[in-house]
């Protein structure tokens, strides 16, 4: 068994395969087990699955409070190795990519304590490589393939590392929108499918795990020479999200991608007791050009026909 569970888009899958282990980032089953109050319906998930999916070990980030806390909460419940990786939020300075770049090593370290081994330069260069070439693959699909299919297979590709080979190019139909927010758990998916229900068509995956998070592509000249340091340019360096500071890249990326593919309006999907999400909500709805429909998502699976009612509406509204 060589799983390492993992979520955050931050933790770079080509760093832990390199080290001849499997990284797998999980889209968890919603639980109410441990909810409480205060918990994010995700972080929730998160923490039970990593007891509850046989793995080696576990990495999570300090995008949040809650992802923070989440080592010690795991640990308190089940024996297993967590690794908590530092993600600092302040992003455009020398010092914080370097801060990043030492945690790339230190994960090292700790992959190595649960069986890894480090990589050569070239084993690392290569394995590199192999991501960057399927997410090449998917970056192209974008705006061809239905969304829903695109987000499935980001998703298979930071599960186990491959890509489906039928991803079929689809003209849209219904009223384009973009989907942006927190990171999507298993059953989240079917969000694509409400929307088409609703006569829209989701055109862009903005939110944590989607395509707006996918590491840039990696400049291969700098990639020979310090493949370490191109890593955490790529992920550090070029992933938007609320946590960073600032965070104007995630409302530059927004407002490019939403006139790209043409979306009419955004759904903004965040869960309840999540405040890194929550609070970009005001300043989305000044910011973007296109209406925005606010869906907090709670721990309650039975919510998907007040969401499709919801969306229903705004669906209508745009028509
Ligand atoms: S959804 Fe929000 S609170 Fe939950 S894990 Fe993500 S950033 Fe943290």
């Amino acid at each position: 068994m060589k799983n390492v569970l993992y979520t955050c888009p931050f933790a770079p899958a080509e760093w832990m395969a390199a080290y001849g282990l499997k990284p797998m980032r999980i889209a968890p089953n919603p639980t109410r087990e441990g909810i409480t109050a205060g918990l994010c319906p995700f972080a929730a998930a998160f923490i039970h699955a990593a007891c509850n999916t046989p793995a080696r070990a576990v990495v999570a980030t300090t995008v949040c409070d809650q992802m923070r806390r989440s080592p010690e909460i795991i640990e308190s419940r089940c024996d297993r190795p967590v690794f908590l990786m530092n993600v600092p939020a302040t992003w455009r300075t020398a010092s914080s990519r370097n801060l990043y770049r030492d945690e790339l090593a230190r994960l090292g370290r700790f992959l190595e304590t649960i069986g890894g081994s480090e990589p050569t330069q070239s084993h690392l260069v290569e394995t590199m490589l192999h991501y960057d070439t399927m997410r090449a693959t998917l970056r192209a699909a974008a705006g061809k393939v239905k969304s829903g299919d695109l987000s499935r297979a980001i998703a298979q590709l930071y599960r186990n590392g491959t890509i489906p080979d039928d991803l079929t190019a689809q003209e849209p139909s219904g009223a384009p929108l973009a989907l942006a927010g927190g990171p999507l758990r298993s059953t989240d998916f079917e969000i694509f499918d409400l929307v088409e229900q609703a006569g829209g068509t989701i055109v862009l995956d903005a939110t944590a795990g989607g395509e707006m998070t996918m590491a840039s592509p990696f400049d291969r000249e700098h990639l020979k020479n310090d493949p370490v340091g191109e890593l955490a340019d790529a992920y550090f360096g070029r992933i938007p999200h609320a946590m960073r500071r600032p965070n104007n890249q995630l409302y530059e990326y927004l407002n490019r991608q939403i006139v790209a593919r043409g979306a009419k309006g955004l759904i903004y999907r965040r869960y309840q007791w999540c405040d890194t999400w929550h609070g970009e909500t005001g300043r989305l709805k000044e910011s973007l050009s296109r209406p925005v429909l606010d869906l907090a998502a709670g721990d309650d699976e039975s919510d998907g026909a007040y969401v499709l009612t919801r969306i229903q509406a705004f669906v209508e509204m745009l028509k």
